[in-house]
């Protein structure tokens, strides 16, 4: 009998190397290429309004359909519906029967940001501000004296939508949260971080010109009505119906010297849905159906009906599977049911790099690394596992089966220490179908503050791995 060869030593243990150091020339510039489409689509892509706009028209331009103006699907047939104008679900036809499932990714295109109260304009010793109501996790003192800018949607009489982004374009005015000079900031410096600067004090300065009328109350904040009703036919109750955010004016930049990362508003969770996107456009006959969503209010718990907890994003899944049974009147509830049970899914989202200046609330041998790749979280949640969404040691090896075969390397771990806390994804909330469902996501630093910092090799091995997966999972 020929003797088994022995595993090298090196090869018992796990290795998770910097992906800059193990990657060839060749890969480290299709990922800088890669990150030079996602700046762009990042610096038009600010909202999560945008983003779905973005995506329609990304799709539309490779022969998507909505999925309402189709009757019936056949393998290569390519749909997509837009969930409110927030969210976005796409979807190619696979050639075995959708019956047996769809091989989903998802993430989020929502982020954190400050929104405008219902009656957000006043006057306060002749300047004039729009009060806010912070979206999502922030670190309030983080969004003071930095150029903001202001997207969104108002409605006018009849319902008519106007858009609005101010802040953007190099000739644009900017708008500017102040903060108090440290002359004088004796006492604030003293405070909690928590409490340096209250919510009530995100006032955003929009204007300083008065209306040059003695009869006017308050002719400052006259100025800036008059201003906006002769731009957007509104008045000071039109924003009670407006959808206006206030989010960093800064562009994504590189960053460092060799240009290894990327600073930009919004990674969390764009650098997902990016790649997300780009890896379902890049199917055309797929074996089985893939599909795309893209959810919006993640950060405040995916609630609404944009959110992923909204029948919406089922109910394009239940369309799909009706279409390609020969049309709406063959839908059988049980089939659905099954489908989704057979269904597997990437629900990707960031995650936090370790950072060595806060080692503290990191357990080095279970964290993600910048540069080190997409991170396989086999469960979320905080202390002791609550809010998690577990996934299977069976999914698990199938997926990581796959990126062997493909040659992508990955990485593992948790948020942070056990103690500091923890977080959760949307996976939750498809793993009740019976779906197979595990959370994956590129590390990011500062997560949450106006601008995060994500690795641009990380980016292009996520968009891989999405690939890989949508392509090859059963
Ligand atoms: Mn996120
Ligand atoms: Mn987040």
């Amino acid at each position: 009998m020929p003797k088994k060869k022995e595993i090298k030593t090196e090869e018992l243990f796990a290795e998770y190397p910097n992906l800059y150091q193990s990657s060839s020339k060749d890969d480290i510039e299709a990922a800088f290429a890669f990150a030079e489409e996602y700046k762009a689509f990042l610096d038009s892509s600010k909202t999560e309004r945008e983003f779905a706009a973005n995506a329609i028209a990304s799709a539309e331009e490779l022969g998507y359909k909505d999925i309402s103006d189709v009757k019936k699907l056949k393998a290569g047939d390519k749909v997509y519906t837009s969930v409110k104008g927030k969210g976005f679900a796409a979807a190619v036809i696979g050639k075995r029967p959708v019956a047996e499932g769809f091989n989903i990714l998802g993430a989020h295109i929502d982020s954190p940001r400050l929104d405008l109260k219902p009656n957000p304009i006043y006057e306060d010793k002749e300047t004039v501000y729009f009060k806010t109501h912070y979206y999502g996790g922030i670190k309030k003192y983080q969004w003071t004296t930095i150029p903001l800018a202001i997207h969104g949607v108002i409605y006018t009489k009849g319902g008519k939508m106007h858009e609005i982004c101010i802040g953007e374009k190099d000739t644009d005015p900017v708008f500017y949260i102040t903060d108090l000079l440290p002359h004088l900031g004796t006492e604030q410096m003293s405070k909690k971080g928590s409490d340096l600067i209250p919510a009530e004090d995100l006032n955003v300065v929009i204007g300083g010109i008065p209306l040059k009328d003695d009869s006017v109350k308050e002719p400052y904040k006259a100025a800036i009505l008059k201003l906006l009703n002769k731009e957007y036919k509104i008045t000071e109750k039109d924003f009670v119906s407006a959808e206006i955010e206030i989010v960093p004016a800064t562009k994504a930049r590189d960053l460092g010297f060799d240009r290894a990362f990327i600073a930009g508003y919004g990674h969390d969770d764009k650098v997902c849905a990016f790649p997300a996107l780009r890896a379902l456009l890049a199917q055309s006959k797929p074996e089985r159906t893939c599909v795309t969503f893209l959810t919006d209010k993640e950060e405040i718990g995916s609630y609404a009906n944009s959110g992923a907890q909204s029948v919406l994003y089922e109910n394009f899944l239940m369309e799909i599977l009706a279409k390609s049974l020969g049309g709406e009147d063959k839908f059988n509830m049980l089939t659905f049911r099954k489908a989704l049970a057979g269904t597997k899914m990437l629900s990707t989202d960031v995650t936090t790099a370790y950072d060595p200046k806060y080692g503290s609330v990191f357990e080095e041998r279970n964290t993600a690394f910048m540069s080190h790749g997409i991170k396989l979280e086999k469960y979320t949640g905080s202390r002791g596992k609550s809010g998690s969404s577990e996934a299977t040691g069976d999914f698990i090896s199938q997926i990581t089966d796959i990126l062997a075969s493909n040659s992508i390397p990955w990485q593992t771990g948790e948020l942070g220490k056990i103690d500091a806390g923890g977080g959760g994804t949307i996976s939750c909330f498809m793993a009740k179908y019976g779906m197979d469902v595990i959370d994956c996501g590129v590390p990011v630093w500062s997560m949450h503050a106006p601008v995060e910092v994500i690795s641009k090799i990380d980016l292009y091995y996520l968009f891989l791995a999405y690939k890989a997966f949508i392509e090859n999972i059963k």
